[in-house]
């Protein structure tokens, strides 16, 4: 049989790029072959900007309204295809059929939150301090837009950047992850059938080193936004910035649960097994610390170890599987390769810690869900970003050292805390350092209507989602008009 080929869409059309090369595409679960994906050159990147250009210079004059109708399309195929989509990222990405559908509905909130911002885009109005005179805020798209997403949530990261962007007036040149790019191209499809004119959304297939590189050099692109590693996110800061381009970054995670003596201990363990092993520990979000008071860490041990054996692995398409493989065998080896570090580090391995192969699994990339103890805040494992189905149990003899602890990594994203106490869920709020904090519930579970994003090394201040992204697609413009006839001179004439 024929595979299906997959091709770029720049000003319109469905191109392959002049390169002839295409790429497989698998799924992780068995390898089965899902497509051949083209591979493009920078030459394909300099058509995609220009129409983005060309594009862009109409839209930014289309009132935000009717930018949005647009958008209220994509929410409504968004939600006719769901189920369609979801089991499309199952079989790409291989996250288990119920969490692809919560991230298709990411999406379609997402494009329904900022349809309504068309609506909104509030600048302020603000009194002048001089007579006879008007002073407001108001919101200006950025120009062309960059996106660089990853594999790990490949619609709903691409919905939180492309849906601001498009509604503030940007036009987007998108270079989806390698790993996921028939679930992009389906992302694409529907804003073409809801009617975005031709040249406001390109997809671009290829390497991060060839279409992610001539993107970010490009001049014509204003700014980068870019989900995924820190290596890659600080390589794109430094050639940026000899730009001066607008870059939005967000990367890794070091995410920790705290649990407390206080803590109701069966809730603890259902947020810690959901977020350190659901996506098999593959979220920016993910828990892979559990820092926990020394009074309660024997029976939280055993409990998660009960909770771990009840998890299936398989086929994310399967109903009855919790947990999917991992994206590729390059990462299998890089998980397995941390739990040979964390056994040289003198930390104890619980369960699991193997490449699994039985049942039917051998074709696929599975790893057994793993579970640390005793393990040093300072050790690798407890400092570096796995990104995989491993979590750290770090005892702890109280909040502040619990603090310390979860604040003691290069990461910011997210925190979370079990404990029955409200004072002490308030100090937590305050002072963990991270972007996003929990109180009694795992670290994953974000809405799209907060900004999302993370502090230190996990970005540069920017963030996705909610109306703080409006910030990275927009300028800010200040406009004083003065109806006095006259030349008034601020801070002068009035003082
Ligand atoms: P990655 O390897 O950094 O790739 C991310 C994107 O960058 C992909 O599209 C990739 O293309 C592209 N890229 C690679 N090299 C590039 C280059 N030289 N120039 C420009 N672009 C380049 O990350 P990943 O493995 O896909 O994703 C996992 C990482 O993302 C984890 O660290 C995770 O924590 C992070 N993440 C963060 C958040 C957040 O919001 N903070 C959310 C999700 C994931 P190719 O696919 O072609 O290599």
């Amino acid at each position: 049989m024929k595979v299906k080929q997959y091709v770029n869409f720049i000003d319109g059309e469905w191109i392959a790029s002049e390169s002839g090369k295409f790429k497989q595409n698998t799924n992780p679960v068995n390898g089965e072959v899902l497509g051949e994906v083209t591979q493009s050159t920078k030459a394909d990147v300099n058509q995609a900007v220009a129409a983005a250009k060309r594009a862009q210079r109409e839209w930014r004059n289309v009132p935000a309204p009717e930018r949005a109708d647009v958008l209220y399309k994509v929410a409504f195929l968004l939600k006719e295809r769901k189920e369609e989509l979801a089991q499309i990222l199952t079989r790409e990405m291989g996250k288990v059929i119920a969490e692809a559908r919560g991230e298709v509905q990411e999406a379609i909130d997402m494009a329904y939150y900022m349809a309504g911002e068309g609506r909104r885009l509030f600048g302020d109005t603000v009194p002048s301090e001089l007579r006879n005179k008007f002073a407001m805020s108001i919101r200006v798209p950025v120009g062309v837009a960059g996106l660089i997403t990853p594999w790990n949530f490949p619609i709903a990261i691409a919905a939180w950047k492309s849906l601001p962007a498009l509604v503030s007036g940007n036009a987007v040149v998108w270079k989806p992850a390698s790993e996921t790019p028939i679930l992009a191209g389906e992302f694409v499809k529907i804003y073409e059938e809801a009617g975005l004119p031709k040249g406001l959304i390109n997809l671009v297939h290829g390497s991060g080193s060839v279409v992610g590189n001539a993107m970010v050099d490009h001049p014509d692109i204003d700014l980068i936004s870019f989900t995924g590693s820190n290596e890659v996110g600080k390589m794109i800061n430094a050639r940026a910035g000899g730009m001066l381009k607008r870059t939005s970054l967000e990367m890794g995670g070091k995410n920790a649960v705290t649990v407390l003596e206080d803590a109701d201990l069966d809730l603890a363990v259902d947020g810690i097994v959901w977020s350190a092993f659901g996506t098999s520990g593959q979220r920016c979000t993910a828990c892979s610390r559990i820092i926990v008071h020394e009074s309660v860490k024997e029976e939280l041990e055993k409990k998660l170890i009960e909770k771990i054996g009840e998890l299936k692995l398989g086929d994310g398409l399967d109903e009855s599987v919790h947990v999917g493989p991992v994206i590729n065998r390059s990462s299998l080896e890089k998980i397995h390769g941390y739990v040979q570090v964390g056994k040289k580090e003198g930390a104890e391995l619980l369960c699991g810690g193997e490449i699994v192969t039985k049942d039917g699994l051998n074709k696929g990339s599975f790893y057994a869900p793993t579970l640390f103890t005793d393990v040093q805040s300072d050790m690798r494992i407890a400092q570096e970003e796995i990104f995989g189905p491993v979590a750290s149990i770090i005892p702890v003899k109280s909040l502040e050292e619990a603090i310390e602890v979860n604040n003691s990594v290069e990461f910011g994203l997210s925190s979370s805390i079990f404990t029955a106490n409200v004072n002490r869920a308030f100090q937590a709020m305050r002072d963990l350092d991270t972007g996003i904090v929990y109180i009694n519930a795992g670290t994953t579970g974000a809405e799209i209507h907060l900004p999302f994003g993370g502090t230190k090394g996990t970005g540069n201040g920017h963030r996705d989602s909610g109306v703080a992204s409006l910030d990275v697609y927009t300028e800010w413009k200040s406009v004083y008009v003065d109806y006095s006839g006259k030349i008034q001179k601020a801070q002068i004439d009035n003082y």
